[in-house]
This record gives structure tokens, C-alpha cells and sequence, in this order.
């Protein structure tokens, strides 16, 4: 690390703009750098941000990220506290408690923080079987990576630690700290190799998770409570994943009893990882019987096509449309061009699965564009379902509220 942008053990002293000022007293976790009014000095990535109020009480503290306009990330709001060592410390583990109880021996792929709605903003840790996976979303963690290994090494016997860093921010961390994305920083006792792709259970039933250069960290984990819910549709159904990405959704038709099940993804790595995990799970009667088949297309191409033909269930579930705010109106055309595409492939008496991770695409929104959709086709239809966040990925504020779905059947 570069000796100059070592964060100071002073915090520093931070005044927000009036409205700024009431969202974080609301327990809002963002500061954006225009609400700033002034700062006791410049700060580097990593200083702890004190928040005075117009009365000159403590109002909060956080972490400060000089490399975004999200310049700061609120982790307390309330009595003067010192965002220490024990802290964070206390922090994690109040995490992992939340967890208990959630999952039974079944499920040993699961999330054990989610950034800010965790108390611990802009840093998520998933597990993977023993495997940890650690993705930062702000440069403010590079220099308490150490305070957050000594954590993780007390509270939770991993055979690995992998580092996976946000797009914006994997330059930074090799300049300034010798990271590498998908790099091992934490090895087990009884593993001495970094670590490649790892193989967890989720419900019972098995996956590969591609920690070190797979989206997200390596799998869909904030699905599984859909993908249940696939399962107890799929007896005796035709089933398309559209996005299949590695077969999730997949998997649990197959268990479920679907007669096929047709993955399409754009990319042959996805493919080729769905069909790896119909072998791994080939031991399951069902999905040994399911016919799968995998097709290589962009998904808005394919379902306009010939080859298409009609399936009992159709799950939608595309990539982050909206990135970005301006992003909006684009993906809100998508979103139609596809749904309105995948209910003409719902079989009469069939079921669409329509998802979204899109925050920038808010739920109420979501759902009345697909019901919309519904309604253009001119089908009679009925809402079975709609879905949001699992436990075990807590949304506290609108802007982390992500993911979306709603099941339909038509006649
Ligand atoms: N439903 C998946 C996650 C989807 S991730 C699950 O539950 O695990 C998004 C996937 O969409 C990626 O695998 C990506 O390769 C694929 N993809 C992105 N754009 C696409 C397109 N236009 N057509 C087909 N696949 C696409």
C-alpha cells in the first residue's frame, strides 16, 4: 500500500446538506459526495467518516471511499461509537448468528453477509461448502482486510478465503495493495493450493460455484427459494430456463419430475457448467430420467424462432438489465420484448417464471410491466406467486431491494 493513502487513525469530521442529513438519520446507508457540506480534510479510502449533525451531534460513522461518487458507507447511526476492531468484529459474528437455524445440513451454499443490510456496507461474504468468498464493492475495506481475516479466522473454520473484487475496483486494489481478483488470501490447514471451483450442496442437491472468475461469486445463490419453487411445479413438464446460466433453476425442475428441461444461454461456458451439474446430481433418479438439452442462442433471438415450440414451465430470469440508472428505459424495453416472447412459449395450462435483478427496475414496477405483458398476449391468466428477497439476503434499504418474481399460469 502506498504509505500516503494509509487511512488516518483520526476520523475524519463530516457535516452532510439538510436532506442528506435526515436520510442517514432514517438509517440510510449512502452518502453521495454532492450531499457532503464540508470535511474536517481531505480523506483517503478507508478513513472512518464521523457524521456531526446541524447541531454538532454525533449522527453516524461509516467508511469513507474516495474512488466513488458514494463517498460514504453509513455502518451506525445513534450514540457515538468507534468503528474499531471489536466493532467489526461484532459485527460479523451477529451476521453468522442471523444465520443460524436457517439451513439444514442440505444447504451448505449459502450467503453469510449482505453488505449494508448486514450492518457491514459495500462487502458480502458468501459460503461455499468450507470455501469463503469475499467480494468487496468499495475500495474503503482494502486497508481493514486484515481486521476482517482475523474475524473470519476466529468465528468460522474455513478451508479458504477467495478475495473477489467489484469491477471498479480491481485496478485499484492491485495498485495500491498487490490484490488479484479471484486470489486465495486465507488457506485452510488442510488445503494448501489456491483454491479452483468449488462444489457445494444446496437442498441436497449438488453445484459447482466457479469462486475465482465466476458472476457474482461464482453462483446464484439469492434463487434458491425460486428454484423450490420451480420444483414443486415440474412434475411431468417440458421446462425452459431462459439464462440459464449453470442449470439452478434446472436442477430442481429435473428433481421436481419435469419430463425436459431446455437451458439457453449465450455463453458455452454456462452451458457446459449446467451439464456438469446434471452429471454431478445423476445419482438422483429424476434427474437422471429428465431429458436435457442445451442450446447456445441469445435468448431474445431464439424465442422469436422456429425452433422454440411450447413448454409447461418458462423461467425468465435475465442478467442485470439496468446497471445503471440511465439504463432504466432500455431495460424496461427488454423486459417487455422478452416476457411478451416467453408467454408465447407457455403451453396452455403452463407457468411463467419472470425475474428480475435489476434494482434500478423497482418491484411494483416489475410486476405490473409483467402483468401487462400478460394481459397483451390476450390469454387468460392468474397470478400464482410473487417473490422477493430470501433470509439470507436481507434488503434493509429500496436501492438493495434487487431481486423480483412472479409466477403466472395461463390457460
Ligand atoms: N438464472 C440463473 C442466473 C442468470 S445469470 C441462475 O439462477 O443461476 C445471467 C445469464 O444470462 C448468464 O449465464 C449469461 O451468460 C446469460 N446471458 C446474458 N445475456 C444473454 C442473452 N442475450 N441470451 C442468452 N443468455 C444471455
Amino acid at each position: 500500500m502506498n504509505p500516503l493513502d494509509t487511512p488516518s487513525l483520526k476520523p475524519i469530521r463530516v457535516r452532510l446538506k439538510p436532506v442528506a442529513e435526515s436520510i442517514v438519520r432514517r438509517g440510510h446507508p449512502w452518502v453521495f459526495a454532492e450531499s457532503l457540506r464540508e470535511q474536517s480534510r481531505e480523506g483517503v479510502s478507508g478513513d472512518l467518516a464521523v457524521i456531526f449533525d446541524r447541531r454538532d451531534k454525533f449522527l453516524g460513522a461509516g467508511l469513507y471511499d474516495a474512488d466513488s461518487p458514494l463517498r460514504i458507507r453509513v455502518a451506525h447511526v445513534g450514540k457515538p461509537t468507534a468503528l474499531d476492531g471489536a466493532f467489526w468484529r461484532g459485527r460479523i459474528l451477529a451476521s453468522f448468528q442471523r444465520r443460524e437455524g436457517l439451513f439444514g445440513d442440505d444447504t451448505n451454499g449459502f450467503r453469510l453477509i449482505n453488505g449494508e443490510s448486514d450492518g457491514l456496507p459495500g462487502l458480502v461474504l458468501d459460503r461455499y461448502d468450507t470455501t469463503l468468498v469475499l467480494k468487496l464493492y468499495t475500495s474503503a475495506w482494502l486497508p481493514h482486510l486484515p481486521t476482517v481475516i482475523a474475524a473470519l479466522r476466529e468465528s468460522c473454520p474455513a478451508s479458504g478465503v477467495v478475495l473477489r473484487l467489484a469491477r471498479n475496483l480491481k485496478e485499484i486494489a492491485r495498485a495500491r495493495a498487490g490484490l488479484e481478483d479471484g486470489k486465495t488470501i486465507v488457506e485452510g490447514q488442510a488445503r494448501t493450493e489456491a483454491v479452483e471451483t468449488v462444489v457445494f450442496r444446496e437442498n441436497g442437491l449438488l453445484f459447482h460455484a466457479d469462486v475465482r472468475r465466476g458472476q457474482k461469486t461464482g453462483f446464484f445463490l439469492d434463487q434458491r427459494e425460486n428454484r423450490q419453487r420451480v420444483e414443486r411445479l415440474s412434475a411431468g413438464r417440458d421446462v425452459l430456463n431462459c439464462f440459464s446460466f449453470s442449470g439452478g433453476f434446472s436442477l430442481y425442475a429435473a428433481r421436481g419430475g419435469a419430463r425436459s428441461v431446455t437451458d439457453v444461454d449465450i455463453s458455452e461456458h454456462a452451458l457446459r457448467s449446467a451439464r456438469e451439474n446434471f452429471r454431478l446430481n445423476c445419482g438422483e433418479a429424476a434427474v437422471a430420467k429428465a431429458r436435457h438439452v442445451t442450446v447456445l442462442a441469445n435468448v431474445f433471438d431464439w424465442l422469436n424462432g422456429e425452433a422454440a415450440g411450447h413448454f409447461g414451465i418458462v423461467v425468465i430470469d435475465p442478467p442485470s438489465l439496468a446497471r445503471k440508472a440511465v439504463d432504466r428505459e432500455g431495460a424496461l424495453k427488454a423486459y417487455r420484448q422478452v416476457f411478451s416472447a416467453g408467454i408465447r412459449r407457455v403451453a396452455s395450462g403452463g407457468i411463467l417464471v419472470a425475474a428480475s435483478c435489476s434494482a434500478h427496475v423497482r418491484a411494483e414496477e416489475f410486476y405490473q410491466l409483467v402483468r401487462d405483458e400478460a394481459l397483451r398476449s390476450g390469454r387468460r391468466f392468474r397470478e400464482l406467486e410473487r417473490s422477493a428477497h430470501a433470509a439470507d439476503h436481507p434488503a434493509s434499504f429500496a436501492e438493495a431491494e434487487y431481486l423480483k418474481a412472479m409466477f403466472l399460469t395461463f390457460d
